[in-house]
């Protein structure tokens, strides 16, 4: 597999064209953002943790039936994947409060959710990816009904299988964001699994895993990825 042009740099990966129409490489890069890109640092490392860890986590979930756009390692900082016609909507499940939801509701961080609570919004940085409904993707046709429900439905089984696998290692799985595309007719989950779009706590003391550390200057990010890798299995 050969990698070709630059199709799209976002903000922390760059999508590549290879010689097979049907394939794409995603680069993970160190690139950090926050706040819609008002923050930005290079982290070192960060690409290839990621990168290992989408990689284990896209594996996982394609082992218990869920279809994933992942292929294959390419590279320490690469990955090949199906091309995707991306839905420009975020999926957002959420087990604990935490970030948004507490600013949006004034409610405290850290209560119990259940059930758990699912949320969508729109992919789109100058306006701060602002929360939508069912009703603004049907009636703007970001997607179908059928689309909406097999991404809801995708989501809470893929959170179920991550809680669990997080709870093995010693880890609450706070909240996630998960973003899907067609591919031949079928709803396929997209993007990343990784701690840049999910938040981790530590079971026992609730110590922040997850880019909150970035968000929040914390420090210790890339190491906190890190920590959450090797648990899983994924560094030694
Ligand atoms: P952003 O666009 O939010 O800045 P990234 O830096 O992560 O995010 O860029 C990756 C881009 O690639 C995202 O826009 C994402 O929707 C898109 N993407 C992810 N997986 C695929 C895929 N399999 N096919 C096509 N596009 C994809
Ligand atoms: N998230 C993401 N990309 C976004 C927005 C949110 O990956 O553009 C993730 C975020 O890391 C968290 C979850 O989705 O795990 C919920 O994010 P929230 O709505 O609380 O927003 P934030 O506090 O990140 O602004």
């Amino acid at each position: 597999m050969k990698i070709g042009g630059k199709l799209y740099a976002g903000k922390a990966k760059s999508v590549y064209e290879t010689d097979d129409h049907d394939k794409l490489i995603l680069k993970f890069r160190d690139d950090t953002s926050a706040f819609d890109g008002e923050k930005i640092e290079q982290l070192a490392r960060k690409g290839e943790v990621n990168n290992k860890f989408n990689a284990f986590i896209m594996t996982q979930l394609e082992q218990v039936g869920i279809p994933t756009h992942f292929e294959s390692l390419y590279s320490d900082t690469e990955s090949l994947v199906k091309r995707l016609d991306m839905i420009p909507v975020e999926c957002v499940v959420r087990n604990i409060s935490a970030g948004s939801l507490c600013q949006r509701l004034g409610v405290a961080e850290g209560q119990d959710l259940k059930p758990p609570i699912f949320e969508f919004f729109l992919k789109n940085d100058p306006l701060h990816d602002p929360m939508i409904n069912e009703y603004h993707i049907l009636s703007f046709s970001w997607a179908t009904k059928a689309e909406i429900e097999k991404m809801k439905e995708l989501t809470f089984k893929v959170n179920q299988v991550l809680k669990n696998l997080f709870a093995n290692a010693g880890l609450l799985l706070v909240d996630h964001k998960l973003e899907f595309g067609r591919c031949n007719g079928e709803i396929i989950l997209g993007d990343e699994f990784t701690p840049d779009g999910c938040r981790l706590w530590d079971a026992g003391t609730r110590e922040k895993l997850d880019k909150d550390r970035f968000r929040q200057g914390l420090g210790g990010v890339v190491a906190a990825y890190e920590e959450v890798a090797k648990r899983l299995g994924i560094l030694i």
